[in-house]
């Protein structure tokens, strides 16, 4: 559905009108193609807190941005990497001011903060301290910051396990995403053979990707090199085919939450998966009080029983083969809450109960299990909603807009990738940080 608003305030009178009216002025979100495959701009790489993350310099070098320490004068940055590591008092906390305060005006629309934190010691307080302060501070710029610029907090002791997160967060491919804190476990990374074609010899199950976000997921993983099978309903039977047969991948009709539902994707594919992104998803809102149990049950069913069933019996006949990735879909509803969405968001907050679980478990087979929590996404889904709670849900976040289906999809291409095994129970929100959740 056409953001109207949008484009208007992108065009000259329209910039003027709502400049006047004090209305808001959301920027065009430049996005990931194959002719602007980076940011524009140098990356700014800078150090608060003294001790430095080892080999950082050289896995920013290698995103292909021209990195600097200072930028020349008038040079407008793309990009600034913040490694705040090794802060561990207040006073470092000043340094994280010095670093950001005199650039953060100068970054390019649409450019990126990206602070690097460690994790929270549990014998040193004051550490602890320094370093959650770096989660208020990140979130609060990133509403502040403004003109499709984002901001958010990795978490890590390794800088080559962040290679895969710091590409994602630091190139267009995260236009959305924003006031995320994101977790790196010091695994080994297996760097992909080729970054440009992270997925090459993976295959993917897609569920519910005849249309909407599971379509465009489908379409970013053979993107990036990988064969996908699409799944969905018998009833959008041509409509899969088609999503199927313009992505040279495979579809298969077939109702998620029957009974053999497992058993035939896993005879559909008899060498096995390496990706499995859970993606099929209903709605059936209404207030507790008018709720039928046949609409709470059909959502619990669709969103989250048939996830845990598939994803138990599909690890445990070792269809997802070792090294393999799982992405389920959450939504900021299971987060915040909705009105009228008891059924969605109990269901949305189970996908994060399952992932907190099971994904530390998974860690010793090298499977990572990992969320997205989409915010208000341009599909059909968000089509059906009424004009005002629409036009809401699309303006209030700090990019002013909502999303589109590929910003899920390329951050469940990032956390599917080869080089994201560092990246295993999170909880990443596509959301244009909204208002709505933590
Ligand atoms: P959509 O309705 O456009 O697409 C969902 C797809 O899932 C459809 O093709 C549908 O046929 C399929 N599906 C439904 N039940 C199924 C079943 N039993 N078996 C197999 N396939 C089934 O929705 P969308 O907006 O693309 O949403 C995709 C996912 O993202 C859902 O899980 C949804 O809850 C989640 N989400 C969407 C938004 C948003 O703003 N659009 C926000 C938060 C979360």
């Amino acid at each position: 559905m056409a953001d109207r608003y949008l484009h208007f305030t992108g065009t000259a009178p329209g910039r003027f009108l709502t400049g006047r009216l004090g209305l808001p002025q959301p920027a065009e979100l430049r996005r990931w193609s194959a002719e602007h495959p980076r940011l524009e701009g140098s990356l700014l790489h800078r150090t608060a807190g003294g001790t430095p993350l080892a080999g950082l310099a050289g896995v920013l070098a290698r995103t292909g941005l021209t990195v600097t320490g200072d930028p020349a004068a008038g040079e407008r940055p793309a990009g600034v990497v913040l490694d705040a590591t090794g802060v561990t008092t207040v006073a470092g906390l000043a340094e994280v001011h010095g670093a950001l305060h005199p650039v953060v005006r100068s970054l390019t629309p649409g450019g990126r903060v990206v602070v690097l934190g460690a994790p929270l010691s549990r014998d040193d307080h004051h550490q602890a301290a320094a370093q959650q302060a770096l989660e208020g501070f990140v979130r609060s710029l990133g509403k502040e910051i403004g003109r499709g610029r984002t901001a958010q907090l990795v978490r890590t002791v390794s800088a080559t396990a962040a290679e895969s997160t710091l590409r994602f967060l630091l190139s267009p491919r995260s236009a959305y995403v924003s006031g995320q804190v994101i977790e790196v476990t010091d695994t080994e990374p297996a760097a992909p053979e080729s970054w440009d074609l992270p997925l090459a010899g993976r295959t993917a199950l897609v569920t519910g990707s005849a249309r909407g976000i599971g379509a465009s997921v489908a379409a970013t993983l053979t993107r990036d090199g990988a064969k996908v099978v699409c799944l969905d309903v018998p009833q959008s039977r041509a409509e899969l085919a088609r999503t199927a047969e313009s992505l040279g991948g495979t579809a298969l009709p077939l109702d998620i939450t029957a009974p053999d539902a497992a058993d035939r994707i896993a005879a559909a594919l008899p060498d096995g998966l390496d990706i499995l992104v859970h993606n099929a998803g209903i709605t059936r809102d209404r207030r507790l009080a008018n709720m039928a149990a046949d609409r709470w049950a059909s959502v619990l069913d669709v969103n989250l029983d048939s996830v845990l069933r598939t994803t138990d019996a599909l690890l445990e006949s070792g269809t997802l083969r070792p090294g393999g990735r799982i992405v389920a879909t959450a939504s900021i509803a299971g987060i915040a809450g909705n009105t009228g969405q008891t059924n969605y968001a109990a269901s949305k907050a189970g996908i994060i109960g399952l992932v907190r679980t099971l994904a530390p478990r998974l860690a010793e087979r090298g499977i990572t299990l990992n969320a997205v929590a989409p915010g208000f996404i341009e599909t059909k889904m968000t089509a059906a909603v009424p004009l005002l709670i629409r036009e809401a849900g699309r303006r209030m976040n700090s990019l002013g807009q909502g999303g589109l289906p590929v910003d899920v999809a390329e951050t469940t291409a990032w956390l599917a990738s080869p080089g994201s095994g560092g990246v295993n129970g999170q909880v990443v929100r596509v959301c244009g940080q909204s208002l709505l959740g933590a």
